[in-house]
């Protein structure tokens, strides 16, 4: 990977090495892809001078900023295996993480700090000091962390890139931890290989999108391998600089769109839901922004619509993929982008796929099928869970995604939803997101998450909605309830009988929701059977 990114062969030999590559949104330091690989180089002798070797794994757990991004490619040029943690991780997660991976160095946003001190009781291994380094610059170093180095501070004299020939590419070269929709986050091996043929396969398939006068929004967290993609594909394929921002915070999104007049964005659909709902846009100049690319998430049609009708200038298309495989398989290109909202695109050309029915047979254009991918970015496996890796490959290379779909006869793809979160009512299957889209068009409806409760008496699921409520007073039950009962007649007359919300409507605060964008209908599973267990104790 360090190869393909900094050496001969780099696409990006063509870009001028003093050019920013990197803008801090919030201060306006840059780092250049020249100072990029004198920092990496000379982190190499750092990393060796604490006696972290080849293949260890350092832990890289802060919010996006420039210093996490040098820490990540030092660690890729010393072939040490970066293991990156969500930011908004509590303490016996991060603890997973860091057991889990078999981390031996720590690099850390201070603000973490407690919270990694509280998570150290539960950690295999001691963590002396100089394993803990700082992400943040000299000047900002806390007073109160004396004992601690931060990044600078570690790095040595200009040491030596490691090589990873033929079979060493498939070192580990990033230990990303899925986003844990479906059960405990899991350990996803990304080689060297892996991620280049990412990379070489968005220069062909996503190409098209950004140019060389772009500059991207760099606000997804890097630590999720969506939002990786970020840090290593604009500035290094197209020579597209990006602007890192600590996190989604509205405001400062928005100045930062308007002072570094930003072009392209990539996020989640949670995003477009704020903007949506914001009273704050029109106050700044966002006319500079071109384009805007959804994933990790459902976004579909009726969303996709309401965007594009109150930002006409900005083209909203989506992407796919999944951790697995080092992450996008499909992109939105091309003027069939026209017409097909809430469809994920094609193909990207490195991979192949097959979409599965449940008897295990091919499905036919148009029927539903799980889709199986293969190809040089899915992953080596599982990290330490040879049993989740068995699971999830097939004969021949196949990595099943676990996602239903469908193809069009021009080889367009759009997402029915996961296997494991279709509504099973009586014999029908509901697809949880397909609601969420209808409902969100509702007035007064800001956002929406749906589940399937189980029925005792019917001995079946049950469709409910968690909807958060907009544009109306509410202050007493009943005009909860009337809320509830409205909503659920509003959407009775827009789909199929199956589909109604047989389990209600719940009103609530928010939507509890990860950093990468997906709706956590763990946690509201869990809402629901306390509110399940309450009525009973009521009864
Ligand atoms: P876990 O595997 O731990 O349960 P996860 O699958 O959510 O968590 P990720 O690898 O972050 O972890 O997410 C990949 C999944 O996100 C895909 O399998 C798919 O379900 C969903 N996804 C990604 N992009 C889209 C999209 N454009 N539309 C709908 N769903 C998407
Ligand atoms: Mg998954």
């Amino acid at each position: 990977l360090w190869d393909y990114l900094f050496g001969n062969e780099s696409p990006l030999q063509k870009f001028d090495k003093s050019l920013p590559a990197y803008i801090d949104g919030l201060d306006g330091r840059t780092l250049t892809r020249g100072q990029l690989e004198e920092s990496s180089l000379r982190l190499v002798s750092g990393l060796r001078a604490l006696g972290v070797k080849r293949n260890d794994v350092a832990c890289l757990w802060g919010l996006n900023s420039l210093e996490w991004v040098r820490t990540a490619y030092g660690c890729m040029a010393a072939g040490v295996t970066v293991s990156p943690a969500n930011y908004a991780y509590a303490a016996h997660e991060i603890a997973h993480q860091v057991n889990d991976s078999g981390a031996s160095v720590i690099f850390i946003d201070p603000s973490l700090l407690p919270v990694f001190d509280a998570a150290r009781k539960e950690l295999k291994r001691d963590f002396p000091n100089e394993r803990v380094i700082l992400l943040c610059p000299p000047e900002k170093k806390p007073k109160e962390l004396a004992q601690y180095k931060v990044f600078d501070e570690v790095l040595g004299a200009r040491g030596q890139p490691e090589h990873f020939p033929g079979q060493q590419s498939r070192d580990t070269a990033w230990l990303c931890y899925s986003s844990g929709t479906t059960g405990l986050p899991k350990g996803v091996m990304t080689t060297h290989n892996n991620m280049t043929s990412q990379l070489q396969a968005l220069n062909i398939g996503y190409q098209q999108l950004v140019s060389g006068r772009d500059k991207v929004l760099g606000i997804l967290p890097f630590s999720h391998i969506y939002g990786l993609t970020i840090v290593h594909f604009q500035p290094f394929t197209v020579g597209v600089p990006v602007v890192v921002l600590p996190r989604f915070e509205e405001i400062s999104v928005l100045s930062a769109i308007q002072k570094y007049k930003i072009t392209h964005g990539l996020i989640v659909p949670p995003i477009l839901i704020i903007l949506l709902n914001s009273t704050n846009v029109d106050k700044y100049d966002l006319s500079s922004l071109r384009t805007l690319m959804a994933g990790a998430a459902p976004c579909s049609p009726e969303l996709t619509e309401s965007f594009n009708k109150r930002f006409p200038h900005i083209a909203l298309t989506q992407g796919y993929g999944m951790t697995e495989c080092s992450p996008t398989t499909h992109v939105c290109t091309g003027e069939e982008v026209e017409g097909r909202a809430g469809w994920i695109g094609r193909l990207l050309p490195t991979f192949q796929a097959r979409l599965v029915t449940e008897d295990g047979e091919d499905a036919k254009r148009g029927e539903r099928g799980e889709l199986w991918l293969r190809g040089p970015s899915v992953m080596k496996g599982y990290h330490n869970n040879p049993d989740a890796t068995e699971k999830t490959m097939a004969p021949g290379g196949w990595y099943k995604t676990g996602d239903v779909l469908i193809i069009d006869d021009k080889g367009w793809y759009k997402v029915v939803d996961r296997v494991k979160e279709l509504i099973k009512y009586k014999g029908f299957q509901v697809p949880p997101a397909e609601l969420e889209g209808i409902l969100l068009q509702h007035e007064k409806v800001a956002d929406v998450g749906v589940i399937g409760v189980w029925d005792e008496a019917q001995a079946t699921e049950l469709p409910r909605a968690y909807i958060v409520a907009k544009n109306v007073n509410i202050k007493t039950g009943a005009d909860r309830d009337a809320l509830s009962a409205e909503v659920a007649a509003w959407l009775a007359e827009r789909v199929a009988q199956h589909k109604r919300l047989r389990g209600g409507v719940v009103v609530v605060e928010m939507i509890p929701k990860s950093p990468s964008g997906k709706i956590l209908r763990k946690d509201l599973r869990v809402r629901a059977q306390a509110e399940r267990d309450a009525e009973v104790q009521l009864r």
